[in-house]
């Protein structure tokens, strides 16, 4: 089969990945020359990446709501990868098209077409961009993530550990209230006093209904909306739904009934962010607790 997957990031790259030794023609398209957006780089642990590409592992995780607050630190949480590597190695040995590519037009040339172009893909989203700076702070603990709920904007501020002596501090929020969350993260950045690396932004397309294509035209990853509405966590799902494509992909119903069930279990409190009230009785530390605890008993998944 003809196949052309629109979009490289975890979804589109994975995806290649996982069809790589199979009969099927694969041709790639993305436009950025350099894979990997602006991202707090952890994934889940059920995600297996090559050794190597791991900047450093969370194991502790405090988070704050309001006054209250939790710790986590059994077992590793996260692990932050190098994703600009990652992406590549997926796709190594192919060629890529660097073009902006339209998946429709593409059906005239293909068999089967995925459009894995992330926010991109979604129309009339709501998408918030979340805002992030990277800085290097040899004090912050590289085992140590913090989040900083806030349930009335629905939203978190974030400090990651990127490996090295390097923290990316990150805010978001789903009522896009981007003044906000500069704000805040350039209060952190000060009270840090690190040198700041970068400055980043890009969109996340938390559409609140899976969207998963149809005819030869089939979504995955946050494309199809698989991102997770509390914790905003995109890497995950979006490995998860391309692994369930690739062992679907000569039966495309099969994949979007899967993907259905996938986005129940993993992705179930969307319509927490519809009804913002009960959002806040419910986005409580049990439900984030039981969610993080959730990410450890995932199947295993391995990527390179
Ligand atoms: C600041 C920030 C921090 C984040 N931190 C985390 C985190 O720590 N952990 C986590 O799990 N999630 C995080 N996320 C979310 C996560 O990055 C995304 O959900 C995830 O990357 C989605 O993967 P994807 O492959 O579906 O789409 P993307 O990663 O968006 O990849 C889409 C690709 O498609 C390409 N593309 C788009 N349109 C076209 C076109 N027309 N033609 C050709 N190519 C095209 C783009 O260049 C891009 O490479 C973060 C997001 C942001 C913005």
């Amino acid at each position: 089969m003809r196949i052309a997957i629109v979009g490289l990031g975890p979804a589109g790259a994975s995806l290649t990945h996982f069809l790589r030794g199979t009969r099927h023609d694969v041709s790639l398209y993305d436009y950025r020359s350099r894979l990997g957006k602006p991202c707090g780089n952890a994934f889940a642990p059920n995600i297996i990446v090559p050794r190597n590409l791991i900047r450093t592992t969370v194991k502790r995780l405090v988070v704050n709501f309001g006054k209250k607050q939790m710790v986590l630190n059994k077992g590793p949480l996260f692990n932050v990868v190098d994703k600009p590597g990652l992406m590549q190695r997926l796709v190594e040995g192919y060629d890529v098209m660097r073009e902006m590519a339209a998946p429709e037009i593409l059906l005239k040339h293909y068999d089967v077409v995925v459009d894995a172009r992330g926010p991109s893909a979604v129309r009339n989203p709501s998408i918030p961009t979340p805002y992030q700076v990277k800085i290097s702070d040899p004090k912050w603990p590289q085992d140590e993530a913090f989040m900083n709920f806030d349930m009335r904007r629905m939203g978190y501020l974030w400090i990651f550990p990127q490996g090295g002596d390097n923290v990316a501090i990150g805010a978001g929020y789903l009522r896009d209230e981007r003044k906000y969350a500069v704000d805040i993260v350039k209060r952190y950045v000060d009270q840090r006093n690190g040198k700041i690396l970068s400055v980043e932004g890009a969109p996340i397309a938390t559409k609140l209904k899976l969207d998963v294509g149809a005819g030869n035209l089939v979504r995955i990853g946050e494309a199809a909306g698989f991102i997770h509405h509390i914790t905003m966590e995109g890497n995950r799902p979006a490995v998860e739904s391309a692994f369930e494509l690739s062992r679907t992909i000569n039966d495309l119903d099969a994949y979007r009934e899967r993907a259905q069930r996938l986005f129940r279990m993993v992705l179930g409190s969307a319509w927490l962010s519809k009804h913002p009230l009960l959002a806040g009785m419910f986005v409580t530390s049990t439900r984030v607790w039981l969610t993080m605890r959730s990410l450890s008993l995932l199947r295993t998944i391995r990527v390179g």
